[in-house]
């Protein structure tokens, strides 16, 4: 006889485990299955850990919602757990008059997504909090942070373990199958092949999340999504930090521009940059240091020849191809999809660290409208 689980989450990235959390601490019997042997080992370690404010996207966008009540919340939690973070703040940069307006429509997509605490600084008042920074003007965003990720994806395991939920590590649903009595799940452990029954699914597999729902049987093609993948290369500086906050140029297509962030052990990086890509491979391309010395060098001229790096790399999970415009995160619930019990996620890129844990409250929501 197959074993019954109410909720099974597949994944075990940020959101995956958030969403878990927030179903056990509801009283919900669930379960992660997570294929690696550690828990957010993809695209949860692989980004620049940072507490975005939410000026970027369109507004009333799932991207913006989330972001904005996501990272009020995660502040609250870190608080409360203690979890390492930094509220450092972070200046977006024009560095050519040229892209004043550009610096404005940032600007005002902020205010329409009530992000209200922005402040323009002129050059001199920039080079007064950032000496090394050159640029025409800046924006300011004081609510912008830097997370230990890792901290923060243990504390939610934790939370969800002692709301008597789990994670089973190496354990890939490998295929399922819409059935009256619910999903039929059969996961790979070790070599075997085990079947279990789930009244609920959460496809949180991020970069793995299309190919699951291909897996799905009874799920209609249509309304999956494609994952195309854009990685981001990142170049680690050699030397002590040159910023105190977070230096953003403009953004570029697909991406926010070639970034300097800082970790908390006050390490600076740069990147990530855009690199559209077929393959899942975290490698970074060297060759790309040259276009590194040259997009930082616009914000911080002094960049010393021979101090950067190959760091790591993160793949952003797009929902669309390259050259399109910036797709949104998508929550498919049964009324788009037709499937009870089943929320497949796609796209949730950047920024998915920030809003996890207003993403989790989002999919509690669509199954308690069933
Ligand atoms: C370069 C880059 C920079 C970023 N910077 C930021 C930032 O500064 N701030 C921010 O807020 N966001 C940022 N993001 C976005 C953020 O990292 C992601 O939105 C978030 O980590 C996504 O988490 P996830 O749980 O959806 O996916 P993942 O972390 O990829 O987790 C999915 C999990 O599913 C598992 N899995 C897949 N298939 C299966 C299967 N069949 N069976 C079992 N398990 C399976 C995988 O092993 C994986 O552990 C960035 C992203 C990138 C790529």
């Amino acid at each position: 006889m197959r074993d019954t689980i109410e909720i099974v989450v597949i994944g075990a990235g940020v959101v995956g485990l958030a969403i878990a959390r927030a179903f056990a601490r509801a009283g919900r019997e669930v379960i992660i299955l997570e294929r690696n042997s550690r828990i957010g080992e993809e695209t949860s370690a692989r980004n620049s850990e940072v507490i975005h404010a939410g000026i970027y996207y369109p507004t009333g966008s799932l991207k913006a919602i989330h972001c904005v009540r996501g990272k009020e919340k995660l502040y609250r939690y870190c608080v409360k757990k203690g979890v390492s973070h930094n509220r450092c703040g972070k200046i977006i940069v024009s560095t050519q008059s040229g892209q004043q307006p550009e610096l404005k429509a940032l600007h005002s997509q902020a205010t329409a997504n009530g992000i209200t605490d922005l402040q323009w600084l002129t050059r001199s008042e920039v080079e007064k909090l950032e000496p090394s920074v050159q640029c025409v003007t800046g924006l300011l965003s004081p609510s912008t942070g830097i997370i230990d990720s890792h901290s923060f994806m243990l504390a939610l395991q934790a939370d969800l373990e002692a709301a008597n939920g789990s994670v089973a590590i190496l354990s890939e649903l490998v295929r399922a199958k819409v059935s009256d009595q619910g999903l039929q799940l059969t996961v790979k452990v070790d070599d075997q092949e085990l079947e279990l029954t789930a009244n609920t699914l959460i496809n949180s597999a991020g970069l793995y999340a299309s190919q699951m729902a291909n897996k799905i049987e009874g799920l209609s093609v249509h309304s999956i999504f494609r994952t195309y993948y854009a990685k981001g290369n990142y170049f680690t500086y050699d030397g002590p930090p040159p910023f105190s906050r977070l230096i953003y140029p403009l953004p570029e297509n697909a991406g926010l521009g070639v970034h300097a962030t800082l970790d908390l052990a006050n390490q600076a990086r740069f990147g990530p940059d855009v690199q559209w890509v077929n393959n899942i491979d975290y490698t970074v391309d060297g060759e790309r240091i040259d276009k590194f010395y040259a997009a930082v060098r616009k914000y911080w001229p002094e960049l010393p020849d021979g101090s950067l790096s190959s760091g790591y790399a993160g793949i952003r999970p797009k929902i669309v191809a390259e050259g399109k415009p910036p797709g949104d995160f998508i929550i498919q619930g049964p009324k788009k999809h037709g499937v009870p019990g089943l929320i497949n996620l796609y796209g949730i890129e950047s920024p998915g660290l920030t809003a996890a844990l207003s993403i989790a409250d989002h999919v509690i929501a669509l199954l308690e409208k069933r």
